[in-house]
């Protein structure tokens, strides 16, 4: 069947109300478009457990603060219904920002505690946005299982927060990072990358992965695993161009709290799976990772 587009609220909930009617399971893969491989095997994953693959595409403005790249932000709408079509989705929503944000709009979802510190701290009210829009697309699309990344490793947890805690009818679900041959994460954002930085990129990944493979051999210092990310990054750099650190933490991988040691300032691999976050800028592009230990 070839695909089904959808700009407007009314029509997607009248077809997608009649196919879960029939029985039908309903999987969504929320997007800005720019889609790549990491968007796809979202595409593909939710696939396997659900009837119908809805793929939402909305460039979402409350999420970017003032001096972002909203209006840089690569929008290749008809490039994307192709290639999540061929990945297998069967219906793209891709809604109008007076679809999504009626103008005398006043309402706005805040998600405390995970929503603070590491990217909420460093982009002031992004997470409000973000909670905002989500809360949106769950009312718009309807009950169902929505895959998102964890390269956004603090954006899931909040989208998870805020589906608990507002007792949306769906269930979250999660897929691994998908990254280039040299490790650099996958993101639309990438583009704003040249060649020099490019090729400095996967240091990042370098570096959370000497942090994991120091821990594998039995570091559980936290400020040791964080040291040894950090040197990396700072080792990376070249005469000319080097990471501007924003943050690089260790967290509790459920909740992001930081406090993550024992008694003894030791993480415990058994009580307490952590994550060592990241987010740097190259040049004017900020990039984050992150990896789980
Ligand atoms: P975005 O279009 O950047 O809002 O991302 C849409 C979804 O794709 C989010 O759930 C992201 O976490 C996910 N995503 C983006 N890049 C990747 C990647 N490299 N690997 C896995 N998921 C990703």
């Amino acid at each position: 069947m070839s695909l089904l587009r959808f700009s407007g609220l009314l029509p997607l909930r009248r077809h997608l109300d009649a196919r879960r009617a029939e029985g039908k399971s309903v999987g969504v893969v929320p997007t800005m478009g720019a889609l790549h491989e990491g968007h796809l095997s979202l595409v593909r994953e939710v696939r396997k457990q659900s009837d119908i693959v809805v793929v939402t595409i909305f460039v979402n403005p409350t999420q970017f603060g003032p001096g972002e790249d909203l209006d840089r932000y690569p929008r290749t709408l008809e490039r994307d219904a192709e290639l999540v079509e061929q990945a297998g989705a069967d219906l793209v929503f891709a809604p109008s920002v007076e679809e999504m944000y009626p103008p005398d709009e006043q309402t706005r979802v805040s998600v405390s505690g995970v929503s603070e510190g590491l990217c909420g701290a460093h982009r002031p009210g992004h997470f409000v946005g973000v909670a905002t829009v989500v809360a949106k697309l769950f009312c718009a699309v309807g009950a169902g299982t929505y895959i998102f990344g964890r390269k956004d490793y603090q954006q899931l947890r909040v989208i998870e927060k805020m589906a608990r805690d507002l007792l949306f009818p769906v269930r979250v679900i999660s897929s691994a990072i998908v990254r280039d041959e040299d490790g650099l994460a996958l993101s639309s954002r990438n583009a704003y990358l040249n060649s020099e930085e490019r090729k400095l990129a996967p240091a990042l990944f370098r570096a959370l992965s000497a942090a994991k493979l120091a821990y594998e051999e039995g570091e559980r210092r936290p400020k040791n695993l964080v040291e040894r990310a950090r040197d990396t990054i700072r080792g990376a750099a070249t005469p000319t161009l080097g990471f501007e650190i924003e943050y690089l933490e260790l967290r509790d991988a459920e909740s992001l709290s930081s406090e993550i040691a024992d008694d003894k300032g030791l993480v415990s691999p058994v009580e307490r799976p952590v994550v060592l976050l990241v987010a740097a800028r190259l040049g004017t592009t900020r990039l984050i990772d992150n990896v789980e230990l």
